[in-house]
């Protein structure tokens, strides 16, 4: 899907990064552990292997870009926690081909996580400088997203109906328009909540009035702030 030696991005600026065998190794270790923490989706777990996460980080963070931690991205933005990742793409249960509406473009990761698994990735974000970094660079790897600059509070709804939509900020509440946006057998993850913690909830369009909820864990996702654009 990549046929890329490697980019940087931080914040604004960009220099050349390598995906070298140590790199490679480095993630392999990240994701066997990953896989000993919970059960993921060996799917999603394949799909992460796939993805460089370093690049997306400075080069002087390529520890911490292979530990599972979370990392400023620049406009007070954070790339998600690796187990994050894997957990919220796990409860998808993304198929090939499935139509996905990602709300939080952010630095990109995530999308292209998405992508590996065969999706189409509609994806959204609200700060121009997050939107206009990370829809030059995603490209540039050989990924291929649709890639918008807007509020997540409205979703798409010239492109709905979606079979997934993942939101990867806290919400304040579910968003009617999200739920709205979903196909019948649709599935929505969002972590919902506001203050440091949030809920992840996983809710199914089981019927055209008609939505399932399931509760789930306890986040800590940056919040879901209403529009700029
Ligand atoms: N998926 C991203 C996570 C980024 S953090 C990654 O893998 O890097 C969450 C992102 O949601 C931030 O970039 C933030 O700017 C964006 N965001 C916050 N509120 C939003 C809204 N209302 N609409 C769209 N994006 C929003």
């Amino acid at each position: 899907m990549h046929p890329f030696k490697g980019f940087l991005c931080t914040s604004m600026s960009k220099s050349v990064q390598e995906d070298t065998l140590k790199h490679q190794g480095m993630r392999r270790k990240m994701i066997e552990e990953l896989g000993r923490k919970d059960r993921f989706d060996p799917l999603v777990l394949e799909a992460m292997m796939k993805v460089p996460r370093h690049v997306f980080l400075d080069p002087i963070f390529v520890q911490q870009a292979y530990s599972d931690t979370a990392f400023q991205i620049g406009a007070q933005q954070t790339i998600s926690h690796p187990s994050t990742v894997a957990y919220q793409t796990t409860q998808l249960n993304i198929k090939r081909g499935d139509k996905i509406l990602e709300i939080g473009t952010g630095s990109g990761y995530q999308t292209c996580v998405l992508l590996e698994l065969g999706a189409k990735v509609f994806t959204i974000e609200r700060q121009r400088e997050l939107y206009d970094v990370t829809s030059a660079f995603l490209p540039m790897m050989g990924y291929k997203p649709k890639f918008y600059y807007g509020d997540g509070y409205k979703g798409l709804p010239t492109f709905a109906p979606f079979d997934k939509i993942l939101v990867t900020c806290g919400a304040p509440f579910v968003p009617e328009d999200l739920l709205q946006q979903l196909k019948v057998g649709g599935v929505l993850v969002i972590p919902v909540g506001e203050g440091k913690v949030q809920l992840m909830k996983r809710i199914t369009r089981t019927g055209e009035q008609t939505f399932e909820t399931e509760e789930l864990k306890q986040f800590s996702f940056v919040p879901m702030l209403s529009s700029k654009a």
